[in-house]
């Protein structure tokens, strides 16, 4: 499955044949190209600047383009979610950390398996044009810093080698930073806030914000028109952490 593998590294290792990968850009962009398809009115390069809050709900968003009247607000603000809930007068327990990832030069392909180490928390995958995407969950102090650092780029390659030696030749070719917006138990806040009606967040994705985006978008847009969510999101209300009902998922990378 991955050849290169040192496989002196690990006891055991699994295989999930159904694992994929997607380009985060080319997504993102055909979901706001179907949204507006289905009517959706999107404002680009717009600031959400405040919440009207009127007898406990939501009545409006100021925004650097005017004011929209709405009975309903979706916190989706990433690492920014903190301060979005603020505007509301809502103190959400999220912060952002710092999280690098490198991109290398294409070459031939080596394997064709994501491979992710529980055990030093990296991630990695050629892409189908031969470069390598790959990252390494590092602790940071909460921060919105997204400036990529030599030091990291010395830890990681050091990591990585000790599982992959057949890459030490690759070229990196691009390194960048992001936000994971955080949770202090790792798992999402979903659902509408108990204080202010009409607020609903979806926030706190960590790393896997990508891969559960699609059935979030579902699952709050039922909750917002009275449905019922396919799958159950109720223990992931923010109400959680005052009653210390964590989620607590050992498994994650990242
Ligand atoms: C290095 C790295 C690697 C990752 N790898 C993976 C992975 O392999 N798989 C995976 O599933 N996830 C991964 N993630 C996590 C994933 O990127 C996030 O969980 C996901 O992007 C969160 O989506 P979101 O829509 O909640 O927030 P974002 O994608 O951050 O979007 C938030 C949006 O809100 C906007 N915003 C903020 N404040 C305001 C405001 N006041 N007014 C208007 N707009 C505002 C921002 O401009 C932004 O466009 C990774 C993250 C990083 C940093």
């Amino acid at each position: 499955m991955c050849p290169p593998i040192n496989t002196d590294t690990f006891i055991k290792a699994t295989f999930c044949p159904t694992d994929g990968h997607a380009n985060p850009f080319l997504t993102n962009f055909a979901y706001v190209r179907a949204a507006e398809r289905s009517g959706a009115k999107v404002f680009r390069h717009t600031e959400a600047t405040g919440i009207e809050v009127d007898k406990g709900r939501v009545k409006a968003v100021h925004t650097t383009t005017g004011k929209i009247s709405t009975p309903v607000v979706v916190n989706a603000a990433g690492p920014w979610s903190k301060q979005v809930a603020a505007l509301a007068g809502l103190d959400i327990p999220t912060y952002s950390e710092r999280h690098q990832c490198l991109a290398t030069e294409p070459v031939e392909p080596l394997f064709d398996t994501m491979v992710i180490s529980f055990q030093i928390g990296i991630y990695l995958q050629q892409v189908p044009h031969g470069s390598f995407v790959m990252g390494i969950g590092e602790k940071e102090k909460p921060s919105h810093n997204i400036h990529s650092s030599w030091q990291w780029l010395e830890f990681f390659t050091g990591e990585l080698l000790s599982i992959l030696p057949v890459l030490k030749n690759l070229r990196v070719v691009r390194q960048w930073a992001g936000s994971y917006n955080r949770t202090p138990d790792a798992a999402p806040i979903l659902g509408e806030h108990p204080e202010v009606g009409g607020f609903f967040n979806a926030v706190g994705f960590s790393g896997h914000g990508f891969m559960i985006g699609p059935m979030t978008a579902v699952c709050m847009a039922e909750l917002i028109t009275g449905g019922v969510p396919p799958v159950n999101i109720d223990y992931l209300s923010v109400e959680r952490f005052e009653k210390g009902e964590l989620v607590i998922e050992p498994s994650v990378v990242g």
